[in-house]
């Protein structure tokens, strides 16, 4: 038996030998992860950067480093991602979309979709369809199953674009919503359950019914939104455009029925504007089999035609006159539901082409002007050294022909790689040592 000393010393060889084996495995981890480092440089060649602000950057090279881009610089090298010929811009924000909407087992519009294994599987397509699309960032309105979609999202457990969420919305139903006091209460509860923002209904449909929430309900819902350090959006038409606007929410929705002078107070107050143009209308219509009867939609297929003849000229009417407005900041939300995920960049195409809006505002409006409406501008929404690496290809140039946005060939969010079709592929990515 060894005595009490040897033991003893025993045990310290031992516990030396433990620690200088630890040493030798931390020097390891630091080395490896030196290497590591190294290898998440990446270098994207570019002709032509749209850097979201409203500049245009011809043969320049971005370099990032981890998730954030580190610098431009034209003499970076050796180059990854070759995308010369094709537009690189920073990955789209839509501010309105409905992440978790889908068409049921049955084929019918299911709405927020429910808890069945086919509407989680259906919401997490839908987010793999957006960023495909070249969407990056979404602001999700109206669902608190956005919660763990969310979450799964931003620990890097499933594909997709970045998430904000509304969790529950305060929807209006006049006196029955409660009193200011329990208004306020909503808003915390919303906050508690892990909401990015507010979303608050406060008119009924798109043709009539006015508004669902009093200017007092309105005020107590976005001061105390403001005072949790939360955004407002508000889905508004007509008067409850300005009630929202001087209630002091922060993002005014859809805004049929809205005057010229309720867009000028809009700019005055400094909130931002986001109508549609035709994505969302377009997505009932061509799947007006699937949505026909389903809650809040016509009970015929007869009865989808106004959407076609009577709300999709107003939006085209609203749009045209909105950019005409001085000051007025309008973003890029889509209202994407079922039928629509995948496609966001379509209501590009309707805003431009009906909308009279100009390309160039129309690419900023889905870039730094969206992260600002988000608050989020220091970080998404430009191609510069500290932003996040969300950084998209089109083939074309959405410039020149807007349908371009329906060929997105690169998607790299938060510096990895999502989509990668563009036509020149340099030599080392084939194999061969350039
Ligand atoms: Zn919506």
């Amino acid at each position: 038996m060894p005595s009490r000393s040897t033991l003893r010393c025993i045990l310290s060889i031992l516990s030396f030998c433990a620690y200088s084996q630890s040493k030798t495995l931390v020097a390891d981890t630091s080395h490896s992860r030196e290497a590591a480092l190294e290898t998440k440089r990446i270098v994207i060649a570019a002709s032509t950067v749209l850097d979201g602000k409203g500049r245009v950057l011809h043969d320049t090279r971005i370099v990032v480093v981890d998730s954030k881009i580190l610098a431009i610089d034209p003499k970076a090298g050796p180059i990854d991602y070759d995308l010369r010929g094709l537009t690189v811009l920073p990955g789209w924000i839509d501010a309105h979309v409905h992440i978790t909407w889908s068409f049921g087992k049955d084929g019918k519009n299911a709405g927020g979709g429910g808890n069945t294994p086919e509407a989680a599987y259906a919401t997490a397509s839908n987010a793999w369809l957006t960023l495909m699309a070249g969407f990056t960032t979404v602001q999700s309105v109206g669902s608190p199953a956005d919660v763990p979609l969310r979450d799964a999202i931003a620990k890097g457990l499933l594909p997709g674009p970045r998430i904000l969420t509304a969790v529950e919305p305060l929807t209006g139903r006049g006196e029955q919503t409660g009193t200011p006091d329990e208004i306020r209460a909503y808003i915390r509860k919303q906050k508690e359950a892990g909401a990015d923002l507010i979303k608050i209904m406060a008119a009924g449909g798109m043709r009539q019914g006015g508004m669902t929430l009093s200017q007092e309900q309105l005020n107590a819902a976005c001061d105390e939104a403001k005072k949790q350090g939360l955004r407002t959006l508000v889905h508004a038409y007509r008067e409850a455009v300005r009630a929202a606007t001087i209630a002091g929410c922060t993002q005014i929705e859809h805004g049929l029925g809205a005057t010229d002078d309720d867009l000028k107070l809009i700019a005055e107050k400094g909130a931002y504007f986001d109508p549609q143009a035709g994505l969302l209308l377009e997505t009932y219509l061509a799947n007006k089999e699937k949505y026909v009867g389903t809650p809040f939609f016509p009970k015929t297929l007869d009865g989808f035609a106004p959407m076609q003849e009577i709300i999709l000229p107003m939006n085209h009417e609203l749009i045209k006159r909105a950019v005409k407005i001085p000051g007025l900041k309008i973003v890029f939300g889509t209202d994407a539901v079922a039928g629509a995920h995948g496609r966001n960049a379509e209501e590009f195409i309707d805003r431009v082409r009906d909308g009279g809006v100009e390309p160039m505002a129309a690419m900023i409006s889905a870039t730094s002007l969206g992260a600002e409406a988000l608050g989020m501008s220091d970080q998404i929404g430009s191609i510069a050294g500290g932003f996040e690496a969300d950084i998209i290809a089109l083939d074309g140039d959405p410039l020149k022909d807007i349908t371009a946005v329906r060929r997105v060939v690169f998607v790299m969010k938060g510096g990895m790689v999502y989509k990668n079709v563009a036509r020149s592929v340099i030599p080392a990515y084939a194999g061969v040592q350039p």
